[in-house]
C-alpha cells in the first residue's frame, strides 16, 4: 500500500503536512503498509471536495436508477476482489481471512440492498390536504455532505452501512477510516471511482480521531455526521457538531447480555448448541465486536455444568495470525487493546472474580509470533453488577458469568447496563422466549441464535449505544431529508387581513 491514501476530488495524494503512518500487523507488531497522516487542512480540502460535488448536482441530479446501478456494480467489483479485500482486512484488523471473507460479503449484501430499496421509493408520497384543489406531496432530497467515521474492528463493512445509503440517497462524503486500519477503505473508494461514481462524490481522509476526525465534525460545510465508535468518542462528535445544528447518529458500545435458561440445556443437542453459541457470542474476533456477547446471564442450576464445558472449549480455541490455515482466532488490534484486556481482567479478579479459563498472552507458536497481540480466551467466572469488567465495554476475549434464579431477576440483570445494543435469550419455551425478548432494552435480541443480522433489518441501541439507526429503511432515512410540498391548484385570496 502506498502513502497516498487520501482521495480528494477524484486524486490520490499524500498528506498535506508529508506525514505519514506506518500500518502495524497485530499479528507481529510490525509495520506492513505506510499510510498518509492526514490532518485538519486534509480534512478541510476534502469537505471543500465533497461540497462542491454535492452543490454541482453531479450525483443528486443523477435519476435513481443510475444510482441503484452504481451500487450493484460496487457490490459486483467487491465479490471480485473478494480474496484481496479479504486479505487486506486480516493483515490489518487481525481476524482471520475466513472472517474477512464474510464481511466482504456482507458488504456487497449490503450495497445491494441500498440499491434495491432506494428503487422502491417512487417519487413521493402523495398527502390527502383534504381539498380537490390542493395537491400535496412528501418527496426526500439527500442532506448534502456526510462527515462518515468508522472504528477499527469492521473496517469495511462499518464503512459501507454509511457509504451505500449515503450514496443511495444522492449525498456526497468524506470518510475517515479509524488511523490504525485504514487500507480496506481506501480500497473501496478505488472501487466506487472504478464502478463510475463521478470525482469529489466520494473523498477519504487517513489520520487521527483528534485532528480529521474533530475537524470534520465542527466543520461549518458539513450538514451530517455518521459515527460508528466508542462511547467517549461518541459525546465529543455530538458536542463538536451541536453548535452547527448538524444531523448526528452515533452506533456506539455494547455490553451485551447473554441470556440462558436452564431449560435450553434440557437435551444433549441443545447443551452443545448453547454453549457453541456462547463461545461464538464472546470470542469471534478476540471479543472485538460491539455486539459481542461479553455477558453470560445463566440460570443457577445449570451454571456450573455450563460454564465448566465452555470454559473446556474456550481452552481449546486455536490463536494465531489470522491468515494461517487452521487459525480460529486472531490477535487485539493493538498492543492498547492487549493492555487494556488485561487491565479489566486484574480488576475483576482483584474484585473477587474466578478465572476458568485463559487470564495471559498465550505462549508464541509457529502460527502465533511473539510480537503479536495475543489474548486467551478468558471466562470469568461469579461475577457480580458492579464489578467494573461486567459494566464497562472490554472490547476483547473476555466473558463474564452472572447467575438468576427467576424470569424477572434474568431480565433485570440484562437490562441492568447504561448500553442496550444487542442481547439473547436461550430457552426452549417459545412464550417465555417472546416474554423476554419483549422486555428487553436492546437494539437486537436473538433468540435461541447469536450474531446474525440482516441488512433489510435495523441495526443500533437503546441508551448509550447510539442515536439513530443503521441498515433497514431507517438506514437509508438518516441520509435524506423530507420535504412536504403543497400545491394550490386554485389560488385564491385568504383576506385575512381587511387592507
Ligand atoms: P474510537 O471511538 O476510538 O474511534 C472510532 C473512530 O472515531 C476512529 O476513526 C477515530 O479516529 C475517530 N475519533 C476518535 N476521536 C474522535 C473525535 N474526537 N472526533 C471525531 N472522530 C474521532 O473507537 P474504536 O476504538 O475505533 O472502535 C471501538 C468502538 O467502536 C467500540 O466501543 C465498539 O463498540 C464501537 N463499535 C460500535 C458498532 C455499532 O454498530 N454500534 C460497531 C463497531 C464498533
Amino acid at each position: 500500500m502506498t502513502r497516498t491514501t487520501i482521495h480528494v476530488d477524484g486524486t490520490w495524494r499524500g498528506a498535506l503536512s508529508g506525514e505519514t503512518r506506518d500500518i502495524l500487523d497485530p499479528a507481529d507488531g510490525q509495520p506492513f503498509a505506510v499510510v498518509a497522516e492526514g490532518g485538519a487542512a486534509d480534512a478541510d480540502a476534502a469537505v471543500a471536495s465533497a461540497r462542491a460535488a454535492f452543490d454541482s448536482g453531479v450525483w443528486r441530479g443523477t435519476a435513481v436508477s443510475e444510482r441503484s446501478a452504481l451500487l450493484r456494480r460496487v457490490a459486483d467489483l467487491l465479490v471480485r476482489d473478494r480474496e484481496e479485500l479479504a486479505l487486506l482486512e486480516s493483515r490489518d484488523a487481525g481476524k482471520t481471512v475466513g472472517e474477512g471473507r464474510i464481511d466482504v460479503d456482507c458488504v456487497a449484501d449490503a450495497f445491494r440492498y441500498f440499491a434495491d430499496l432506494v428503487l422502491t421509493e417512487g417519487a413521493g408520497r402523495v398527502v390527502d390536504a383534504g381539498s380537490d384543489t390542493v395537491h400535496s406531496v412528501v418527496v426526500h432530497e439527500p442532506v448534502g455532505v456526510c462527515a462518515l467515521i468508522t472504528p477499527w474492528n469492521y473496517p469495511l463493512l462499518q464503512a459501507s452501512w454509511k457509504i451505500a445509503p449515503a450514496l443511495a440517497a444522492g449525498n456526497t462524503f468524506v470518510v475517515k477510516p479509524s488511523e490504525i486500519t485504514p487500507l480496506s477503505t481506501a480500497a473501496l473508494i478505488a472501487l466506487l471511482s472504478e464502478a463510475g461514481l463521478p470525482s469529489g462524490v466520494a473523498n477519504v481522509v487517513t489520520g487521527p480521531g483528534h485532528t480529521v476526525g474533530a475537524r470534520l465534525c465542527e466543520h461549518p460545510d458539513v450538514d451530517l455526521v455518521s459515527f460508528t465508535g466508542g462511547l467517549t468518542s461518541g459525546v465529543k462528535v455530538a458536542q463538536a457538531a451541536a453548535p452547527g445544528v448538524k444531523k448526528v447518529a452515533l452506533e456506539l458500545g455494547g455490553k451485551n447480555p447473554n441470556v440462558v435458561f436452564a431449560d435450553s440445556c434440557d437435551t444433549a443437542a441443545g447443551f452443545d448448541t448453547a454453549v457453541d453459541q456462547a463461545l461464538n457470542a464472546a470470542f469471534i474476533h478476540s471479543g472485538q465486536v460491539c455486539s459481542a456477547g461479553s455477558r453470560l446471564i445463566i440460570e443457577e442450576s445449570v451454571r456450573e455444568r455450563f460454564v465448566a464445558e465452555l470454559s473446556r472449549r474456550a481452552r481449546r480455541i486455536r490463536l494465531g495470525r489470522g491468515t494461517e490455515k487452521d487459525v480460529e482466532c486472531g490477535p487485539l488490534v493493538s498492543l492498547a487493546q492487549l493492555e487494556r484486556t488485561e487491565e479489566y481482567v486484574a480488576s475483576a479478579l482483584g474484585d473477587g472474580a474466578v478465572l476458568r479459563s485463559g487470564g495471559a498472552r498465550p505462549e508464541p507458536s509457529k502460527t502465533r509470533p511473539a510480537g503479536g497481540w495475543f489474548y486467551e480466551p478468558t471466562v470469568l467466572d461469579r461475577c457480580h453488577r458492579r464489578m467494573r469488567v461486567v459494566r464497562e465495554e472490554v472490547f476483547g476475549p473476555v466473558l463474564t458469568v452472572e447467575t438468576f434464579r427467576t424470569e424477572d431477576e434474568a431480565v433485570a440483570l440484562a437490562n441492568d447496563t447504561d448500553y442496550g445494543l444487542a442481547g439473547a435469550v436461550w430457552t426452549a419455551d417459545a412464550a417465555r422466549a417472546r416474554r423476554v425478548a419483549g422486555r428487553l432494552r436492546h437494539g437486537t435480541v436473538w433468540i435461541n441464535d447469536f450474531h446474525p443480522y440482516l441488512p433489510q433489518a435495523e441495526w443500533g441501541g437503546f441508551g448509550k449505544s447510539g442515536i439513530g439507526r443503521e441498515l433497514g429503511p431507517s438506514g437509508l432515512a438518516e441520509y435524506r431529508e423530507a420535504k412536504h410540498i403543497y400545491q394550490n391548484l386554485a389560488p385564491r385570496p385568504v383576506r385575512w387581513f381587511s387592507g
